[in-house]
């Protein structure tokens, strides 16, 4: 059966089908012939994932799932939150993003974040909602060259290194896209 994760990040998808196995044929956007630009209007995680997976399940009746991911920090009242991407103002500025946050934090002793990913998956018309989250602390210097976007100022709980300085094997044994993952595949080697 086929189930579409709305995303165009290949990186993404390897990660699910490597543990969906043969029943489930996995399909990125392009796989579809999808090249709408699906506009993230959402105040909330839940709303964007869900803006994702009703778009395509609506458009091309297939099983749909989209993920939104972002930190989250106490002090900023949660923010960047959903804007976590465009911080600083434009999409995918990670440098600008991430320099936005030690300006805005700077003094602040409470550097309590996490990250959060929420899934939002349509099967057979039925929305499942699958959610991951991971601790940590936003330092006040930049560590470490791994990762992408916020890694080299997030040390999660428990670790004296930044997600940064960790293996993509490491973090992705702990992080929040992962944990929401591992739901989605538990729930998915219960469909028939
Ligand atoms: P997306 O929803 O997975 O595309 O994530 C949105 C934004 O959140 C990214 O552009 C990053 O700025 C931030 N983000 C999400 N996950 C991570 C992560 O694992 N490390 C660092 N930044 C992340």
């Amino acid at each position: 059966m086929q189930l579409v994760f709305a995303t165009n990040n290949r990186h993404k998808l390897d990660e699910v089908a490597a543990k969906v196995g043969d029943k489930i044929e996995l399909l990125t956007l392009s796989d579809i012939g999808c090249t709408d630009d699906i506009e993230e209007t959402g105040i909330t995680f839940h709303e964007n994932a869900s803006i994702k997976s009703h778009y395509i399940f609506e458009k091309y009746k297939l099983n749909c799932f989209g993920d939104d991911s972002g930190l989250e920090i106490d002090a900023l009242n949660g923010e960047p939150g959903v804007y976590s991407a465009r911080y600083a103002g434009e999409h995918g500025n990670h440098a600008a993003n991430i320099e936005k946050v030690l300006h805005n934090l700077s003094g602040q002793t409470n550097r309590k974040a996490r990250f959060r990913t929420v899934i939002s998956l349509l099967w057979n018309g039925k929305e499942h909602f699958f959610e991951g989250a991971v601790e940590g602390t936003i330092r006040t210097e930049l560590s470490g060259t791994e990762g992408f976007g916020y890694d080299p100022i997030f040390e999660p709980e428990g670790y004296n290194v930044t997600f940064a300085e960790m293996s993509m094997e490491q973090k992705n044994s702990i992080s929040h896209r992962a944990k929401a993952m591992e739901q989605l595949i538990a729930f998915l080697s219960t469909v028939d």
